[in-house]
């Protein structure tokens, strides 16, 4: 409990002003699974505007939606005014917000009933829709009718075969079965929502049989690309394992694709971030592995290089490559020993063009292959007599 106890102090705070606040969601799932806990979340009956009179600095994070952040202690809040939700004709945000003050009304609006637990300070469990016997069971059951909640928001969906794959838990019979029945309408809602999910989805320890789950309910039908390879999903619950990033899937599935990383890119509307990431993997992935492809994966990607090429290509590489890392004479462009103006002197008589690009890069090269020594007397020598380009 230690790790709420600010969140407690939070909540004191709201009581002392004459509202009710509870820890709620993911945090209170988790904790009582035993798992680490990430963000907490807090739901209250104040409204964001007392929200702000009570606490200092408050940041009006979704303020028509209820939510503001508040930094108590250095440490972030999101504190979410108790709520029931009106449809969702974009499918993306409701229609409409009503505040309400009973946390069971607002435990209603939630998706799975392992995420509908709230607690007090005390420690004390609010559990309407029984949470605690479903983590008992481990399954993954909706609050309310399946049809009904999955119809609403279909993003639940997604978010179900999500946690199948971070908790290892069973969808219930009834969830499951919308899901092969109504698996297209996953189709409305914003990509960039379903993308979220996908992370956190191939992050997870039980990632086989949630890709399992996602060939066997036929939601893939419903995600772009995915939908045009109807052999795709099937390779991947083969070969997959815990992934450590969306890069590392998108270049595993753009490898089983054969699909260029930028369809992927813009078909799910995916950050620069992962494209180069991806596309860096990718490119790696397609040769064999040497001092040269070594150095041009950024250190951040070792990891998941390995995991790709062992799923990939089914070989160990990783102590290959941790060789083969402490041994580069260099790790970037900017520890080679010349630079383009020392070309330029070595050749006053050449016009400057991109041949300056074209010899650094085949001296970083050298250097990396060990062909030559990073050192500016023999650079220079290998530039006038040995080089090959
Ligand atoms: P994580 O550990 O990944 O943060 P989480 O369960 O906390 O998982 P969040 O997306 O942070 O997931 O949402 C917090 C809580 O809000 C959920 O536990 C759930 O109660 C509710 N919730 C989130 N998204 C939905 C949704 N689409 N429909 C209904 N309830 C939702
Ligand atoms: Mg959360």
């Amino acid at each position: 409990m230690k790790i709420f106890e600010k969140a407690f102090r939070v909540i004191q705070q709201l009581e002392q002003h004459g509202y009710e606040a509870y820890l709620v969601g993911g945090a209170v799932r988790d904790y009582l699974i035993g798992k680490a806990v990430g963000d907490l979340d807090i739901a209250t009956s104040a409204t964001p505007d007392q929200v702000i009179k009570v606490f200092d600095k408050v940041i009006p994070i979704g303020i028509e939606h209820g939510t503001v952040l508040v930094r108590f202690e250095q440490e972030s809040f999101e504190i979410t005014t108790f709520r029931i939700e009106g449809a969702y004709s974009d499918y993306r945000h409701p229609d409409s917000v009503n505040f309400v003050t009973d946390v069971t009304a607002d435990l209603a609006r939630r998706d799975y009933t392992v995420n509908a637990i709230a607690m007090a300070r005390t420690g004390e469990l609010v559990d309407p829709f029984d949470g605690r016997s479903a983590i008992e069971k481990k399954e993954l059951v909706t609050v309310g009718k399946a049809f009904d909640r999955f119809q609403e928001d279909p993003l639940r969906m997604m978010r179900g075969v999500r946690f199948v794959s971070q908790l290892g838990y069973k969808l219930d019979h009834d969830a499951r079965k919308v899901m092969e029945d109504q698996r297209l309408w996953l189709a409305r809602i914003a990509i960039e929502r379903v993308a979220i999910e996908m992370e956190k989805l191939c992050r997870g320890k039980h990632v086989k049989t949630a890709v399992q789950l996602l060939q066997d309910t036929g939601l893939w039908k419903a995600m772009p690309i995915f939908r045009n390879h109807p052999e795709l999903m099937g390779e991947l619950s083969n070969k997959i394992v815990p992934l450590g990033s969306l890069a590392e899937w998108i270049a595993l599935c753009s490898l089983l694709s054969t699909r260029p990383v930028l369809d992927w890119v813009k078909e799910w509307k995916l950050s620069n971030a992962v494209k180069q990431d991806a596309q860096n993997l990718v490119r790696l992935l397609q040769s064999d592995m040497d001092a040269w492809v070594v150095y041009q994966l950024p250190d951040h990607l070792d990891t998941g290089y390995c995991r790709l090429v062992k799923i990939y290509k089914e070989i160990d590489i990783q102590d290959e490559l941790s060789t083969l890392r402490d041994s580069l004479p260099i790790r970037n462009s900017s520890e080679l020993a010349i630079s383009g103006s020392d070309l330029i002197s070595w050749f006053p008589e050449r016009k400057k063009g991109s041949w300056i690009r074209d010899l650094l890069l085949a001296a970083e090269k050298a250097v990396v292959e060990n062909r030559v020594p990073n050192d500016k007397e023999q650079l220079k020598e290998w530039v006038y007599n040995g080089h090959d380009t």
